[in-house]
C-alpha cells in the first residue's frame, strides 16, 4: 500500500468509493481462499454498476491460479502473484491506460527484493518492518510456502543495515 500512496493513490473508506480494489489472498487454509473469492463475487456486482474499476488478485491465491483466475473472473483485471508486488504501480498504470488485463505470476531465481520500500506511516513511531529475505526451500509436505512465495531470496546484508540505520534516524 506504501507504493500505491507514493504513486497518489487515496485510501478509500468503502469498497463502494474506491476506484482500483485489490483482494489480496493467502492460501495456507482453505476458508481464506474461499472468503476470498466470495468477496471477489460482491465485486462482480459492483463492476457491473461501475465499469471502470479495477479489481484485482493479488498473493498467494493469486501466484498459484494464474490466468485461471481471469477466465473464471472476466472482471478481474490483474492477476498478481508474489514477486511482482514491487512492480503494483506500472501494473495498475498499465491496466488504466491500455485497457489491459494482466497476469504477472512470473518467479525467477535472480529476483531481488528492492530496498526502501515505502511504508504506511502508522502505528507506534519506533516500529517499521523491514524486509530481509523471502520464500522458503525446505518443502515441508504440509506447505505451500515454496510454490507460492519461490524459493528462499535473501537480501544482502549491508543494504538490510543501511535501511535499519536510515529508519532509526
Ligand atoms: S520451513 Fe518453509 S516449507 Fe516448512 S513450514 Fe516453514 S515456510 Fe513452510
Amino acid at each position: 500500500m506504501g507504493q500505491l500512496l507514493l504513486d497518489s493513490c487515496i485510501p478509500s473508506s468503502t469498497v463502494e468509493d474506491a476506484d482500483i480494489v485489490l483482494v489480496n489472498t493467502c492460501s495456507i487454509r482453505q476458508k481464506a481462499e474461499q472468503k476470498a473469492m466470495s468477496l471477489l463475487g460482491r465485486l462482480r456486482i459492483l463492476k457491473k454498476s461501475k465499469p471502470d474499476l479495477v479489481v484485482g488478485v493479488v498473493g498467494c491465491v493469486a501466484q498459484q491460479e494464474g490466468k485461471k483466475i481471469l477466465q473464471r473472473l472476466p472482471y478481474v483485471d490483474l492477476v498478481m502473484g508474489t514477486q511482482s508486488l514491487y512492480n503494483l504501480p506500472a501494473l495498475l498504470n498499465d491496466i488504466i491506460n491500455n485497457k489491459k488485463r494482466i497476469v504477472a505470476v512470473e518467479q525467477t531465481s535472480d529476483f531481488v527484493i528492492p530496498p526502501f520500500l515505502p511504508e504506511i506511516d502508522s502505528g507506534p513511531p519506533h516500529k517499521r518492518f523491514i524486509t530481509i529475505m523471502q520464500g522458503c526451500n525446505n518443502f515441508c509436505t504440509y506447505c505451500v510456502v515454496p510454490f507460492t512465495r519461490g524459493r528462499e531470496i535473501s537480501r544482502k546484508f549491508n543494504e538490510i543495515v543501511d535501511e535499519a540505520n536510515f529508519l532509526a534516524q
